[in-house]
């Protein structure tokens, strides 16, 4: 297997990552290390209690904390957030948690230029680009922005303990699909090929150890070793159908973001594989079928992840829109987006049936 290819590009934003469990601890000498010293602590309502975690962690390092990020970062709030940033003498952001929080912190820093410590909680990995979709009166946006991309990355296996099993499952697919579409992106590099296999192996073996003991903290790492990989492919090249697919679910039909990646992954994989069938070699031989998309359903189904739109709620009814929809405007694509083929994959899709080519 080689990656090599004859013309490419590559720049890679100065990231300091770090991974450890207990790595937190060092939070004050992370802030410290970016000449700071008034951290203001971001995560959603729900992980209030690691808010208050990290504001003893900080000591007389914390500014204040904030905990109402949501899932697509609606506009109003991250303009609130980053008033309350100014009006507190912010001097950078801690966002613990998901893509919805680590969202929020660019969010702030887009409206700021605040630097940014990400303590990632899921596997969605949109601590490592920087990328910010926002949603305003309903409508997602997307833009990408140096401002946006976090300075610190701490990965620490000890917080990702508590992401229920489900999600877990469901929010290593959602990783699985940034590394899977970058192998046949237009602008991948062999840094960013060699990246994705590792990142996907990682999650082949340790989601398996992850579910049958959630509280293995060297599975978990290795997780979140595959979750820094696959979110750094997706910072560097770019995504085609089965984002566009997962953005047009989950922007016009409100689905949830994670799960809706895990159901459309092996069927976007199956209808890009006639087209891009040497590159996702590597990823069939990862999952063992000669069929990349089967290969990628028949993982799903070992790890129990969601299968079906109609069960994240999407009606029937609803399926010829999202193909109209999802055929407009595609983003590059390996093979042509026919709006029928896209009507088929999201039948399929959505009654839980293995992936059609
Ligand atoms: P999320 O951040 O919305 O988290 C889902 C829920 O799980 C929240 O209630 C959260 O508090 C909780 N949670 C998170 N970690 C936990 C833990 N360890 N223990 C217990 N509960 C925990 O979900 P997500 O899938 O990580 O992020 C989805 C959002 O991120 C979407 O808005 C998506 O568009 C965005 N995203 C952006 C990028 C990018 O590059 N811009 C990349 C991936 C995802």
């Amino acid at each position: 297997m080689s990656f090599f290819r004859e013309e490419f590009a590559v720049q890679w934003p100065a990231i300091r990552v770090r991974f450890g469990a207990g790595v937190r601890h060092d939070l004050v000498a992370e802030i410290k290390r970016l000449d700071c010293r008034r951290a203001l602590i971001l995560t959603t309502p729900e992980q209030v209690s690691v808010a208050e975690e990290f504001a003893v962690l900080c000591g007389d390092h914390v500014a204040g904390t904030f905990s109402r990020a949501r899932m697509h970062t609606p506009v109003a709030i991250s303009e609130e957030a980053a008033s309350y940033a100014r009006e507190i003498g912010a001097d950078c952001l801690v966002a613990v948690g998901g893509g919805s929080t680590t969202g929020l912190g660019k969010a702030i820093a887009l409206r700021t230029d605040l630097p940014q410590i990400v303590v990632p909680t899921t596997y969605a990995g949109s601590e490592a680009t920087a990328i910010l979709g926002q949603t305003e009166d309903g409508v997602k946006t997307t833009l990408t922005d140096a401002r946006v991309q976090p300075e610190v990355i701490l990965y620490d296996a000890e917080l990702v303990r508590t992401l229920p099993i489900a999600m877990t499952v469901a929010s290593a697919l959602n990783a699985i699909a940034h590394a899977a579409e970058g192998l046949y992106a237009q602008n991948r590099t062999p840094l960013t090929s060699l990246m994705a296999v590792e990142g996907m192996r990682a999650f082949r073996d340790a989601l398996p150890r992850v579910l049958a003991n959630p509280d293995d903290l060297s599975a978990r790492a290795e997780t979140l070793y595959g979750a820094w990989l696959c979110g750094t492919v997706l910072g560097q090249v770019g995504m085609a159908l089965h984002h566009k697919l997962c953005h047009t679910l989950g922007g016009s039909f409100d689905l949830p973001h994670a799960e809706t990646h895990a159901v459309i992954l092996p069927h976007a994989i199956a209808y890009n594989a006639r087209a891009a069938r040497d590159e996702l070699r590597p990823l069939a031989e990862l999952f063992g079928d000669d069929e990349p998309g089967m290969a990628l359903h028949r993982f799903a189904g070992t790890v129990n992840a969601p299968m079906s739109l109609e069960d994240l709620g999407l009606k029937a009814g609803d399926l010829d829109h999202a193909a109209d929809l999802a055929a407009k405007n595609p983003y590059w694509n390996p093979r042509l987006v026919e709006r029928d083929a896209i009507r088929r994959l999201l039948q399929a899709a959505w009654s839980g049936d293995p992936p059609v080519a």
